[in-house]
């Protein structure tokens, strides 16, 4: 077993987005070496709706997945593929744009608003697959306890619970990870694993050092993660996935492998055929 070092830690920028959403993107174009397949990681953390009621209205997506994940707050959707409804808090949306999809979130007033949206890369040969959309309810997400600890498994597996996901693309685990003050956890992966955590509440020590709140730590080689939480405890999102190593052309919302697929895409936006399944 070799514990993985710290390889980079990073509290993002804040950022607008949509039509006028204050978030913080703590990863984003500039960090797809590091993070690869992962290539986005937008938060959100607010008790002002001001911060976020303008919301995403509709636009396109192909070549990615997004996976966002409610700890507090609401956000209405609807997308190209018919679906209509709700992320509710401590529930998820998983959202395979593939060949392309059109969709609105719109978060909703609410008193706190918390939680992340994740970009997954869909590999070369995938990402033209059928777009699809799966709503991840509450109730379908195991929460494993342990002495000092809560594991909710939304996607690979923890300690022999399965999540409701798996990541039929890129293997993903993805974990929402509560901790009591100084309590320790580890987890081990397949060594080639891209893995790093964002801390939601509370600050971790971690490598010698201490990390605190609305921070990410990418971790380096190695096969186990190993820290505690600090005193005050710490809650966090674990993410892991094998990296694609392919090439990224990226733009806005559609991230492909050529500058000549993003031309494609945009084209096909500009003349209306973009959308390849109903
Ligand atoms: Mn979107």
């Amino acid at each position: 077993m070799t514990i993985k070092p710290i390889r980079r830690i990073t509290g993002g920028a804040v950022q607008y987005d949509g039509a006028g959403v204050k978030l913080v993107r703590i990863i984003g174009y500039n960090d797809v070496k590091d993070f690869d397949p992962f290539l986005m990681l937008d938060a959100f953390d607010s008790d002002n709706p001001e911060d976020y009621i303008k919301g995403f209205p509709w636009h396109p997506h192909r070549g990615i997945e997004t996976v966002t994940y409610l700890i507090d707050g609401e956000i209405d959707h609807g997308d190209s593929l018919g679906n209509r409804g709700s992320i509710d808090e401590g529930c998820c949306q998983w959202m395979t744009g593939g060949s392309g999809i059109i969709h609105q979130e719109m978060p909703q007033a609410s008193e706190h608003m918390l939680g992340c949206q994740l970009w997954i890369n869909l590999p070369q040969k995938d990402k033209m697959t059928e777009p699809a959309y799966r709503d991840i309810r509450k109730e379908m997400i195991p929460v494993v306890k342990e002495p000092g600890m809560e594991v909710r498994v939304i996607s690979g597996t923890y300690h022999n619970t399965a999540g409701p996901e798996k990541g039929d693309y890129v293997a993903t685990t993805y974990l929402d990870v509560k901790l009591e003050g100084n309590q320790t956890w580890s987890m081990s992966f397949e060594a080639e694993n891209t893995v790093f955590i964002y801390i939601v509440r509370g600050s971790i020590h971690v490598d010698g050092q201490q990390v605190l709140l609305h921070r990410a730590i990418l971790f380096g080689e190695g096969d186990t993660v190993e820290f505690k939480a600090e005193e005050d405890g710490a809650r966090f999102f674990l993410y892991a996935g094998k990296p694609l190593k392919e090439p990224v052309a990226w733009a806005g919302p559609i991230v492909m492998n050529t500058s000549e697929e993003l031309r494609i895409a945009r084209q096909e936006l500009q003349n209306g055929t973009f959308i390849k399944h109903k």
